[in-house]
């Protein structure tokens, strides 16, 4: 018998009849003998609609109300995944995030889980009833109902299957697992069985969307081994149909390049001629993490005539004008030039097992040199190597590095025998 947190999100839960089919895969679950916990999200685009009362009233609601009516959602789900569940014969009831008790902090809309005090949930568990948990909301010490920010059901299972020390954490949503790239752009894309966090982190970061990257930190810090699988597909969690997500030491063949991923989302911003003396680099980017624009790629050159030197970085597209204003301020503008450009396309290949293997990069910028695609700057880390390229050439670049790795289900796979 396992110990298994399952989550379903708002798409699996998005009517009646999807919350019956999950309901249904729960009983599967029961009736395999295993121990189930259930984490539920708002039926899809119910968090939307409430989030959008509260701007029509007013954009400028106070957090503490803002957090009470969007807590609202799961609620409603849990209760009717309880019901669900009991027409099949199985006790359950429902828990909201205060009544668990899933305390967090008072940063309401973007709260941090502080503790998961066990007991409430194991002693339901003990007398053989299913929690049903209303995922994304907690109670902060000063007893107000608190959301963990778009997106936090994902993270409410994986704290609560690190405080209930179970085998495992499913995730149930709209696709079958993690890809070795967007299957809508690249049709031969395969699914991954086995991702270690690290890489699930990189492509988390990058638009693979399926994972909350707060829930991929928290498995990461606690161990708990997470799989992302469909509510629609007819196996259940416990056949491990989809992508497990574990410790790099659990996986004995490290792939070197296990995915493409890139994002269109980031602007490309230039400073040249800027001072090459200490803290230039601190002058541009404290006012920056100030006003909280997150800041990726970013890389300075050598100076060239030992007085001055350029620096580039990307951040998101929606932050460009504002980072662009923020330069202008800076007191050495009036002798550099800012640039900006919002064309671009950051291009990563991610694989843990890439720290031991020589010449991934040198395939990686010889297959874009064959392609004739420009590469304009380039960062790695141990796992990954990201390259920012001209937008216009994005599916040429992911197509070309899906195969040059061969990663898709035609090609032989890059390692292995
Ligand atoms: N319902 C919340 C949202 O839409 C939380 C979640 O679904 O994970 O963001
Ligand atoms: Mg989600």
């Amino acid at each position: 018998m396992a110990r298994i947190v399952v989550k379903f999100g708002g798409t699996s839960v998005g009517d009646p009849k999807r919350i019956e089919n999950a309901a249904e895969k729960i009983y599967q679950e029961i009736k395999r003998g295993h121990e189930v916990v259930v984490v539920v999200s708002a039926m899809a685009g119910v968090t939307n609609q409430l989030v959008d009362y509260c701007h029509q009233i007013t954009p400028d609601h106070t957090a503490e109300e803002y957090d009470m009516v969007v807590a609202s959602g799961e609620q409603v789900t849990s209760g009717l995944m309880a019901i669900a569940l009991h027409k099949r014969g199985i006790e359950a009831r429902s828990f909201a995030g205060w009544q668990v008790p899933l305390i967090c902090s008072d940063q309401h809309g973007r709260a941090r889980i502080d503790d998961i005090p066990p007991e409430n949930l194991e002693q339901a568990l003990s007398s053989k009833i299913v929690p049903v948990v209303a995922g994304f909301q907690g109670v902060s010490r000063s007893n107000r109902i608190s959301t963990l920010g778009r997106g936090g059901s994902d993270t409410t299972a994986v704290a609560l299957a690190a405080a209930l020390n179970a085998d495992r954490c499913d995730i149930y949503t709209d696709v079958d697992g993690v890809y070795t790239t967007d299957p809508r752009m690249v049709p031969d894309a395969q699914k991954l069985d086995l991702v270690s966090y690290e890489e699930m982190l990189e492509m988390a970061a990058l638009g693979a969307k399926v994972l909350h990257p707060r829930s991929v930190e928290l498995a990461m810090a606690y161990n708990v081994s997470l799989q992302v699988l469909s509510s629609f597909a007819p196996q259940v969690g416990s056949q491990l149909p989809g992508t497990l997500i574990v410790s790099e030491d659990k996986i004995m063949e490290k792939q070197i390049v296990n995915g493409v991923a890139f994002t269109r989302n980031e602007a490309k911003i230039s400073i040249l001629g800027i001072p090459d003396s200490p803290g230039t680099a601190a002058a541009i980017f404290d006012p920056l993490c100030a006003a909280d624009i997150n800041v990726d790629v970013i890389v300075q050159n050598i100076s060239a005539n030992g007085s001055t030197a350029d620096m580039t970085f990307t951040v998101p597209k929606l932050d460009a004008q504002k980072t662009v204003e923020i330069l202008e301020k800076l007191p050495f503008a009036q002798q550099s030039q800012i640039r900006i450009d919002t064309k671009i396309a950051k291009i990563s290949i991610i694989g843990i097992g890439m720290s031991s293997h020589s010449g991934v990069a040198r395939t990686m910028f010889r297959t874009l040199a064959d392609h004739r695609i420009n590469i304009q700057a380039i960062t790695t880390s141990e796992i990954k190597i990201s390259v920012l390229i001209d937008e216009q050439f994005t599916e040429a670049a992911v197509k070309a590095l899906h195969q040059a790795f061969e990663l898709g289900k035609t090609d032989m796979r890059a390692t292995g025998s």
